[in-house]
């Protein structure tokens, strides 16, 4: 296999019955597999465990909606709708388990098992850097066997992961996977947080990428220092800016092989942007976010129609929810950039490879063309986005 397919979920690891691989960070900050040649009997369970070498799953009978979770407080903590929050506290209401992407206390993204409501909200909100799965699925076989219910949620490339490990269906097992555009390496995450907390004479405490609270739904962040919070524009950010342009993401993101709507889980889960194409037709509140879901499977179905009381959803034609998200069509397209800003940052440290290689608008600059998108009309606006993440 190319090694630039390596998409990093450590399900070899996790496989290797002689525990001699281990997932170590390149240059770039990409977690990778080392073998240990002397210990390796060759046993090729790594390889059969590999989802980058499995045949693709086809999907011919998906369904699509429009979701906005009830509960007013779970949905204030979602990046979109609250799809996720929804179905995990089902699982949980029921004495599940939730497994997701948490920020650590040293703001480190790592998979985690959630089990108590009271901790549900560190799974909640999207976290646009790779997480590390360290040996979650081999802790999700576990409770698995046990024979208790597990949501599992991720990147469709994690998914696929642990359904590669798994290698069999378990009936008390829900996968929910992302809309993705791709992920950048905690190692740049990690020199942003240091030189955005140095910026501002303090450590970053805390981070959020999709803060609701100063402008309603869209891409707004916030991080806190000392106790301060600061609203964060995306196109000004460095790092956010870049994200969204797509040129710090892994190698395997511009090669997806999940860029697609065959996916691995049993529910997708995304933004829902467009929804003033349907004014007069739902009752959704547009300010709080919405998120687009998709059922995949017999199992997502089930599992999605056990959530009439606590969420409220619109069904549309699987054409006409995703048309405005690109990534279910095809991968990021990898720009040359990408490998020039890794290569940098071997060298450089982070406030030069922000003013160099990480484009990013003034303040200024983006008021000026804020206003000029104000004088478009919302649906023109809406229509042409759809038509143009379609055909990017
Ligand atoms: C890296 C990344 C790229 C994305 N790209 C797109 C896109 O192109 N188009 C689109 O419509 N939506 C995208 N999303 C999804 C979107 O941001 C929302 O997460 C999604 O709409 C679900 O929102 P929610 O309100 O239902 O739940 P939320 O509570 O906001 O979502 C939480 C869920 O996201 C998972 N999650 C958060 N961060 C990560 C991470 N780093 N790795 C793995 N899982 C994570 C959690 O485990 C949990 O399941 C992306 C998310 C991520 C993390």
């Amino acid at each position: 296999m190319d090694k630039n397919d390596c998409c990093g979920c450590g399900s070899c690891a996790q496989s290797c019955p002689k525990q001699c691989i281990r997932m170590a960070p390149n240059q770039e900050g990409f977690f990778y597999p080392q073998i240990d040649r002397d210990a390796c009997v060759e046993c090729g369970l790594c390889q059969k465990h590999c989802p980058q070498m499995q045949e693709p799953i086809r999907r011919p009978l998906q369904k699509a909606y429009i979701v906005q979770c009830g509960d007013v407080d779970r949905l204030a903590k979602s990046a979109s709708g609250g799809a996720f929050a929804a179905l995990a506290t089902g699982v949980l209401e029921r004495n599940g388990a939730v497994v997701g992407a948490a920020f650590s206390d040293a703001l480190v993204v790592t998979h985690v098992v959630v089990e108590r409501m009271e901790d549900l909200h560190k799974l909640q909100g999207s976290k646009y850097v790779a997480s590390f799965l360290g040996d979650i699925y081999g802790q999700v076989k576990s409770i698995l066997a046990e024979g208790r219910e597990v949501l599992f949620s991720g990147t469709p490339c994690q998914i696929a992961g642990l359904n590669a490990f798994l290698s069999k269906k378990y009936d008390n097992l829900t996968t929910v996977d992302l809309a993705c555009h791709g992920t950048p390496s905690a190692q740049l995450f990690g020199a942003y947080l240091k030189w955005l907390g140095e910026k501002h004479g303090e450590v970053v405490e805390k981070y959020c990428f999709r803060d609701k609270g100063p402008s309603g739904w869209g891409m707004v962040g916030s991080f806190t220092c000392n106790g301060t919070v600061t609203t964060l524009n995306p196109f000004c950010d460095p790092y956010y800016a870049t994200f969204l342009r797509g040129e710090t993401y892994r190698k395997s993101c511009y090669r997806c092989k999940y860029a697609n709507l065959d996916r691995p889980a049993d529910l997708t889960i995304g933004d829902f942007w467009g929804i003033s194409q349907y004014s007069g037709k739902h009752d959704f509140s547009e300010k709080l976010g919405l998120s687009l879901l998709l059922v995949n499977t017999e199992k997502g179905r089930e599992v999605f129609e056990g959530l009439s009381d606590k969420v409220k959803s619109m069904g549309l034609s699987v054409d006409e929810a995703c048309a405005g998200n690109g990534n279910l069509y095809h991968p990021t397209k990898e720009p040359a950039i990408r490998d020039v800003i890794y290569k940098k940052m071997e060298t450089l440290s982070f406030d030069e490879l922000q003013k160099n290689y990480l484009a990013h608008e003034s303040p200024f600059m983006w008021r000026v063309r804020r206003f000029r998108r104000k004088l478009i009309p919302r649906k023109i606006r809406d229509s042409l986005n759809r038509l143009l993440w379609r055909k990017r």
